[in-house]
């Protein structure tokens, strides 16, 4: 996760819920990329301390346990920017060219100046951070697919090279890869504020919901609408255990016999029924003084002593260890 903002639903959805389970199945590493923050907001960094704490605080949040799975920052295990540089002594310059979310990013976020090497090269930073720790799953949501498809192209190439000594990873993705956005748009996502956030109070939310784009010819509560696409059901979905009442709405929906205010107001409840636990957990981590600061350096001693292993093995492997 990137400290560029607080977190959203999406995150929720595409990645926290997976991480969550996985730790009971998986030894996980998590972590902040601080790095990855700058390829995009290099600028400004007031924020980066405070996002980063407030990320971990929702992980928390979330039920992600640090004594199960290793929490670090990323520029506290310096050995990640180590890695990145041999890495882009093997990968041409075109191949981090054509993934799709360079040139995407490029002209959504037309604000902000991409054209660094840093933010060329993010993608493969993030190789270097999942192959540091031989990862074969990265839980993710669908619009890092394309750069694990660079990653293992990369690791291939490495491979070739200097022998079997990186692990190709591969994407695990949830059911809702790619949580839509509150104004109907394709992805939630912190640049575009279509956002309801993990952190928001449940009057935010309420708000939030009531604003939500629904389907646009749906001008009476009497006209049959459409479920599909329609990001509020899609919300209901991915957030309403209640199958039976989502079941009815669409029913009711779909025959125009329900007003939008209901199927709000029952999303709303939902949502902060779900949230509320999250809420709770967050608001005690933050609490405690100092406590995200020990479990992030205390997590990052930790993966350094992985990442010191996987360097070793590099440089023998690329014959640049003078022993
Ligand atoms: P980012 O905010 O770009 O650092 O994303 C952190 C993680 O959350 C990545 O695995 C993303 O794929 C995932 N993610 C972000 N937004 C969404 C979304 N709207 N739906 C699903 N997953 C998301």
């Amino acid at each position: 996760m990137r400290p560029t903002g607080r977190l959203h639903l999406g995150h929720l959805v595409g990645a926290l819920t997976h991480w969550v389970t996985l730790q009971q199945q998986a030894e996980c590493f998590y972590f902040v990329a601080d790095w990855h923050a700058l390829t995009s907001d290099f600028a400004d960094t007031s924020q980066l301390t405070t996002y980063t704490y407030d990320n971990v605080a929702d992980w928390i949040g979330v039920g992600l346990d640090p004594e199960k799975s290793t929490f670090f920052i990323q520029s506290l295990v310096p050995e990640h920017a180590e890695l990145y540089l041999l890495l882009s002594m093997v990968v041409p310059v075109p191949w981090l060219e054509r993934v799709p979310t360079y040139k995407e990013q490029q002209e959504t976020l037309k604000e902000k100046d991409l054209s660094s090497i840093g933010f060329l090269g993010y993608p493969l930073l993030q190789t270097a951070d999942v192959a540091m720790y031989d990862a074969t799953l990265v839980p993710v949501g669908e619009d890092q697919v394309a750069h694990l498809e660079l990653s293992r192209e990369v690791v291939r190439r490495f491979n070739n090279c200097f022998g079997s000594v990186l692990v190709e990873p591969k994407p695990l993705l949830t059911k809702f890869a790619r949580l839509p956005g509150l104004d109907g748009d394709k992805k939630m996502s912190k640049s575009l504020g279509n956002t309801i956030l993990l952190s928001d109070t449940p009057e935010e939310v309420t708000k939030r919901v009531r604003q939500m784009y629904t389907d646009p010819k749906r001008i009476r509560a009497d006209i049959p609408g459409t479920v599909e696409g329609n990001p509020v059901f899609t919300y209901h979905d991915a957030f309403n255990p209640n199958t039976e009442e989502v079941d009815d709405l669409k029913a009711r929906y779909r025959a125009g016999k329900v007003g939008d205010v209901e199927v709000k107001t029952k999303l709303a409840n939902a949502l902060n029924a779900h949230l509320d636990p999250i809420r709770e957990r967050r608001a005690a981590a933050l609490a405690r003084p100092g406590y995200l600061r020990e479990i992030l350096f205390e997590g990052s001693r930790r993966a350094r002593i992985v990442a010191a292993e996987t360097m070793t093995r590099v440089r023998d492997a690329m014959k640049i260890s003078y022993p």
